[in-house]
């Protein structure tokens, strides 16, 4: 039985494969080049397309890796490169919550010291919120462990551009170069065909690779040309960014997020002094929160955090007696409520919106291709985990690909490339399923949901292996 589904499963990938080359020989993106044998163009083993934060990272993962030694690896960026001649003293508006597992791939390629060396702030609790009861969960370690950094996304990108010029010998970056077409070889070799898939770069110019990576973020190039589907929608909301000035000095080492009708608002720690705001919130609000002037933006966010305005009577006294009952069943330890810090001051010039959206595609490999990053997947910032996710990927797929090199198996082959994408899809579903189900959620008034919300997160709160699980899930 179970030989019959693998043989079912080996022809459903073949004709998947054969469906979408015929598919990626329509789609635009495909230059209109024959693949016509080895010509004079290089030859890499691994080609990553997209130099964001994950493209990067995964280039580096590579450039370090033992078994990668002797291999040619290209990572190709459509924007120019990014290093922070000096450490400007106002904070970019555009921070990463990065989790410890992610801190420990970064170290593992030695990105993670250049961090240490700029700057980065640890949280060591996190309190998230209903704006409609009283009802809380605060996660926090016994031990006061980090539970996460908070990282500007330039001092991230910095690190990791310093560590692929570490590794040059291995690694060739081209910045400005945009792929505009990818030419797959055909399900059967030809005597005369080419086995490696082709890039033609803006400039014409044409390259060949054994593997390619798609790191080229949530409209993947890649993606598209290889005709794999992609279950996406956007959501009703942008999220509005800014760094904003604390009222007073603080320890600030707790990570704040508060669930409104209109959407989640987040205080991350940068310093004693100042915090970075992600606010998801309608796109006619979100436009009114940017253009708003900044006094008036400042109270906009302090009443966001401390106004009971949406509270209901009948639900905080159903709160409040199942808290009652908790304390019985459980008279210790039951974090409590605590306050988080006003704001002051907004920086100039450092509000900005982004549009919301999920995205998931259906397979993250084909044969020599795979899809990492928001290439993958794209998630609501709720969690703070999208980058995390891309960094998640990257580990698995470096793995799988080293025991390959180290065996001397063909890295594009799907042998391996298949154990990748069950890893990661495994963890990456639930993750995307949890946070859109958490945004729908909480995104209404109506009593019912919000009792049940109430009674749910107050249960969570008072059950620590679950809480522990649930951190330790959002760790890796
Ligand atoms: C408001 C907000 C807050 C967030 N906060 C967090 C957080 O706290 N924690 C967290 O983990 N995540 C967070 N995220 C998510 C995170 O920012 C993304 O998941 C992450 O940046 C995705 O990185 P990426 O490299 O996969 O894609 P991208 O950042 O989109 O990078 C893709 C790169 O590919 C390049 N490219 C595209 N096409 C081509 C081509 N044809 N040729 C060459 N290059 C190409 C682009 O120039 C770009 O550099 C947040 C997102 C938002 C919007």
């Amino acid at each position: 039985m179970v030989a019959r589904v693998s043989v079912m499963a080996a022809r459903l990938s073949r004709t998947r494969w054969a469906i979408a080359f015929a598919a990626t020989r329509r789609s635009p993106l495909i230059s209109c080049r024959r693949c016509s044998g080895v010509s004079a163009d290089t030859v890499y083993d691994v080609v990553v397309s997209g130099g964001g934060l994950v493209g990067a990272a995964m280039a580096c993962a590579l450039g370090h890796d033992i078994h990668f030694r002797d291999k040619k690896i290209l990572l190709l960026e459509a924007g120019p490169k990014r290093v922070l001649e000096k450490l400007s003293e106002t904070y970019s508006n555009r921070v990463s919550s990065i989790s410890p597992g992610s801190a420990t791939l970064l170290s593992s390629f030695g990105a993670w010291d250049h961090i240490c060396n700029m700057r980065y702030r640890a949280f060591r609790r996190m309190q998230v919120w209903d704006a409609c009861s009283e009802a809380l969960i605060m996660f926090d370690k016994d031990n006061l462990d980090d539970m996460g950094y908070i990282v500007e996304n330039d001092v991230i990108m910095h690190a990791l551009t310093k560590q692929l010029e570490a590794v040059s010998d291995q690694v060739t970056v081209l910045y400005r170069s945009k792929a505009v077409g990818y030419t797959w070889p055909g399900p059967f070799s030809m005597a005369d065909s080419s086995p490696w898939v082709h890039i033609t770069l803006g400039d014409s110019s044409t390259l060949q690779t054994k593997l390619l990576i798609g790191a080229d973020g949530y409209n993947s190039g890649v993606r598209q040309a290889a005709g794999i589907q992609n279950v996406s929608w956007n959501y009703d909301q942008s999220a509005v960014v800014a760094t904003l000035h604390l009222s007073e000095a603080t320890e600030n080492n707790v990570a704040w997020q508060r669930f409104l009708p209109s959407g989640p608002i987040a205080l991350l720690p940068l310093s004693d002094t100042l915090s970075s705001l992600v606010w998801s919130t309608s796109h006619d609000h979100a436009a009114e929160l940017v253009s708003m002037d900044e006094e008036e933006f400042v109270d906009a966010i302090n009443s966001a955090f401390w106004s009971d305005a949406n509270h209901m009577d009948f639900i905080d006294s159903a709160g409040t007696m199942l808290q009652y009952v908790v304390t019985l069943l459980k008279p210790t330890k039951v974090s409590a409520r605590q306050l988080p810090p006003s704001v002051a001051k907004v920086d100039a010039k450092s509000r900005v919106l982004f549009p919301l959206g999920l995205g998931h595609a259906a397979e993250y490999v084909r044969p020599r291709v795979a899809l990492i990053g928001d290439a993958a997947h794209r998630v609501h910032p709720l969690a703070g985990q999208g980058v995390n996710m891309g960094f998640g990927d990257i580990s698995s797929l470096v793995h799988h690909l080293s025991t390959a090199a180290f065996n001397g198996k063909d890295l594009g082959s799907m042998s391996h490339l298949a154990g990748y994408e069950t890893d990661r899809q495994r963890h990456n579903t639930a993750l995307l399923a949890a946070t859109d189900l958490l945004k729908r959620l909480y995104s209404t008034r109506a009593a019912p949901l919000v009792l049940l919300r109430t009674w749910g997160l107050q249960s969570t709160n008072a059950m620590s292996p679950l809480k522990e699980q649930i951190m330790a899930f959002a760790s890796k």
